[in-house]
């Protein structure tokens, strides 16, 4: 049978996807690789007939999720007489392997990140109940060769993976063991997929990488010859017609190399937000985690970035009670987080990851402390956050417009610095950029006032 046959019946595919926007990136890419044997989204497990739960393990919390959401498949799935194929991807996936399947019998298949393009085989072997239900094998680039080229744009603003895994061992990450060694993508391929979500009116595209500044992607068509960074790729995307928009996402200050930082100030099209994690400003606890700088080099990176684009929009991480950290080495990173200055921020107490070096240190921070430094961290990010926003009142923004709003006549999208913006306006906007006046702000989003519409670059 081939794919025009099976496509003519259709069968329900619901993905659940948790975590990073890699994992989106990577539910998206199952959906294309799912197409041509006639899966379509369904908009709840009950309608589905393979669900796929694409996991994140980067935190114990995420992780107990998973069990908790695959015993409520489990009932769907004897409801529905057995028919349904439940599938666990991602990191849990890859670090559980064959000990998802022993803790929860109803998983027909777990596959770890880098199989996802052997789904349809997996998905063959298990209606015909032979073979394995377990693909954790690591091999990236077979994975991207293998995935289909085109890809199928779900808006204006697309992910695009460039580059994947992790070489740099922070003493508390599960990243290096669940997504395996650093690997690039090449140019070439990328600029495939660039062009493809161009041609299908996509006008921002969010360069992806669990250390996206790390990359060294072969260059265009040159077998051999030195390796892109990311600076260049971000040049060289700006250039494809019909892409306004670029930005990057997680990149490690170690990797912020002169010339990304001087791509920020010649290339309109990369916007004025990074997110640049530092986890703590305390020079003892950073050592300790194995980051490999200081607080005083962040500094230095910062006041780089903000000579090169001037306003630019700062986002970070930050893990509170990692093991021995002290009152004062919290101070530090308070300290570090009021001399920045950040627009949004992530933050986290320490969660104890099984294998990693962290995991076995002395000094485990109670969790009453913990909660204790989060909420004083978290109450200054959301002071920082608040004025952040509310500085853009009276300012004349683009907005990429991406959908419709939850009020009738609204629609939202997306300013430079990321923040969320709703205004009144037709939904023929979806798509386009739109200059907005702000006249409103809140911790989470802005208001504002349409002014006009200006179509895609040529
Ligand atoms: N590669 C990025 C970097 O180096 O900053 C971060 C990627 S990681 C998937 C996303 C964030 O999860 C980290 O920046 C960190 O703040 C948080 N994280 C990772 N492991 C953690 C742990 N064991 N406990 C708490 N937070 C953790
Ligand atoms: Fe994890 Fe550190 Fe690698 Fe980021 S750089 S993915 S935090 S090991």
């Amino acid at each position: 049978m081939n794919s025009t046959d099976t496509a003519k019946t259709p069968k329900g595919l619901f993905i659940r996807t948790y975590g990073c926007q890699m994992n989106v990136y990577d539910s998206e890419r199952m959906r294309d690789v799912l197409r041509p044997l006639g899966y379509a989204p369904v908009d709840g497990p009950e309608h589905a007939d393979l669900v796929v739960v694409n996991t994140c393990h980067i935190r114990e919390k995420a992780t107990e999720k998973v069990y908790s959401e695959l015993g409520q498949l489990k009932k769907l799935k004897e409801a529905s007489g057995g028919r349904m194929t439940i599938a666990v991807a991602g990191c849990v996936a890859q670090a559980e392997g064959e000990e998802l399947i022993r803790r929860q019998p109803a998983v027909d298949l777990v596959l770890g990140p880098q199989a996802y393009h052997k789904l349809p085989e997996m998905i063959a072997r298990a209606s015909r109940a032979v073979g394995d239900r377990l693909e954790t094998e690591f091999d990236t680039l077979e994975k991207f060769d293998a995935l289909p080229k085109a890809r199928n744009a779900d808006g204006p603003a697309a992910f695009l993976s460039v580059q994947e895994g992790c070489d740099k061992f922070c003493t508390f990450c599960v990243v290096p063991y669940t997504r395996g060694a650093e690997l690039s993508r090449s140019v070439d391929d990328i600029t495939v997929e660039a062009r493809s979500l161009a041609a299908q009116g996509v006008r921002e595209i969010s360069l992806l990488g669990q250390n996206v500044n790390a990359f060294h992607g072969a260059a265009p068509a040159i077998e051999g010859g030195p390796d892109w960074t990311l600076g260049q790729l971000c040049r060289h995307i700006a250039k494809i017609g019909g892409i306004d928009r670029i930005r990057y996402t997680t990149s490690h200050p170690r990797d912020m190399d002169d010339d990304l930082i001087a791509a920020h100030g010649d290339t309109p099209a990369m916007m004025p937000f990074l997110h640049l994690p530092v986890q703590s400003g305390s020079d003892r606890i950073l050592k300790a985690m194995n980051r490999g700088h200081t607080a005083g080099e962040f500094h230095e990176i910062v006041a780089k970035v903000r000579d090169a684009r001037p306003g630019i929009a700062l986002a970070s991480d930050f893990i509170v009670g990692f093991p021995g950290e002290t009152d004062l080495d919290f101070e530090a990173t308070m300290e570090l987080v009021r001399r920045t200055g950040f627009a949004i921020a992530y933050s986290f107490k320490y969660s104890q990851r099984p294998g990693t070096p962290a995991a076995e240190m002395f000094g485990q921070v109670p969790e009453d402390v913990k909660d204790a430094r989060l909420q004083a961290l978290q109450a200054l990010l959301r002071d920082q956050q608040t004025a952040f926003n509310a500085d853009q009142i009276g300012q004349t923004l683009d907005i990429l417009v991406t959908g419709k709003g939850r009020m009738a006549g609204q629609v939202h999208g997306r300013s430079p610095y990321m923040q969320a913006v709703h205004f009144d306006g037709p939904p023929d906007l979806i798509g386009q950029i739109a200059s907005v006046r702000i006249i409103g702000s809140s911790l989470n989003s802005l208001t504002g006032e349409f002014i006009t519409a200006r179509e895609a670059a040529a």
